[in-house]
C-alpha cells in the first residue's frame, strides 16, 4: 500500500470515535459537524487556520468560504493545487456566532492536531492567524511578532503568516500572505 492510502487509514481511523460528536468532546456547544480538515494525507506542507466558520461547518471542510476562495487564489499563483496540501484548523468544531475560539477550547482540540500531524508528518506547518500559531506553541504570541520568522517545533519548521480573514480586511498585505505561503512551499519541497 503507498503511503498516501495508509496515512489515509490511519487518519479515518483516528477520526472514528469523533463521528458523532458534534462539540462536547472538545467543551464547545454544538454545530453541525466535526471539520476534520482536507486533502492530502501525504503532504510535505499543512496548512492550519484558527476554526470553522458558517459555511465549513455547513459543508464539513476547511477554509470553503471567502478566506478559502483567497487561500485557493494564491495556492494557483504560487504553483500547487488545494488538493497537494492539507488544510485544517486548531478548532475543529465552527465557536457559535464566529466568536474567537477560548483558551479552554484550542486546548481541548490540540491532541487531535497533534495526531493529525503525527500520521501525515509534513515537511513545514504554516500557521494561518495568531490561533493556530499559539496552539502549536502552546503560549500567547501576537502574530505581528512572530511572522516572517521560522520557528522550529518538534524538528517541523512552522511559517507563521496572517489569517487570510485579516488580509481581507487589509487587503495591503496580500502580497505578504502570499510571500509567506510561497515561503513553506518552497522550504516544503
Ligand atoms: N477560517 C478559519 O480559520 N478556518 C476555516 O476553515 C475557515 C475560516
Amino acid at each position: 500500500m503507498d503511503a498516501k492510502k495508509y496515512k489515509q487509514q490511519l487518519l479515518d481511523t483516528l477520526y472514528k470515535p469523533y463521528k458523532k460528536c458534534t462539540g462536547c468532546h472538545f467543551g464547545m456547544p454544538p454545530a453541525t459537524q466535526i471539520v476534520f480538515g482536507q486533502g492530502n494525507p501525504d503532504a510535505r506542507l499543512i496548512f492550519i487556520g484558527e476554526a470553522p466558520g458558517k459555511e465549513e461547518d455547513i459543508q464539513g471542510k476547511p477554509f470553503v468560504g471567502r478566506s478559502g476562495k483567497l487561500l485557493n487564489r494564491i495556492f494557483e499563483l504560487t504553483g500547487f493545487k488545494r488538493e497537494d496540501v492539507f488544510i485544517t484548523n486548531i478548532v475543529k468544531i465552527r465557536p457559535p456566532n464566529n466568536r474567537k475560539p477560548l483558551p479552554a477550547e484550542i486546548e481541548k482540540s490540540r491532541e487531535l492536531l497533534y495526531k493529525q500531524i503525527k500520521i501525515i508528518r509534513p515537511n513545514v506547518i504554516c500557521t494561518l492567524g495568531s490561533a493556530a500559531l499559539q496552539g502549536l506553541l502552546e503560549k500567547e504570541v501576537k502574530i505581528t511578532h512572530m511572522r516572517g520568522k521560522t520557528i522550529n517545533w518538534h524538528g517541523i519548521p512552522i511559517v507563521p503568516t496572517y489569517h487570510p480573514a485579516y488580509i481581507l480586511r487589509n487587503p495591503k498585505e496580500l502580497q505578504t500572505l502570499a510571500k509567506d505561503i510561497q515561503k513553506a512551499y518552497k522550504l516544503s519541497e
